[in-house]
């Protein structure tokens, strides 16, 4: 019995930055690499992985 439950809500996923994890939301700052999305709990972690994602990525 969830409530409020709708498409895409309350989701989540791991920031590769810092491995915080984070809700996914509309304003959640996001950056696709190689096909797929990745999330961050904030902009900083998104530049960071921006600027060298490999580092980031097994
Ligand atoms: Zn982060």
């Amino acid at each position: 019995m969830a409530e409020a439950e709708t498409e895409g809500a309350g989701a989540t996923a791991v920031d590769p930055v810092c491995q915080m994890t984070v809700a996914v939301a509309d304003d959640t700052p996001t950056s696709v690499h190689g096909g797929q999305a990745y999330y961050f709990c904030c902009v900083p972690c998104q530049k960071a992985f921006d600027k060298d994602p490999a580092r980031y990525l097994p």
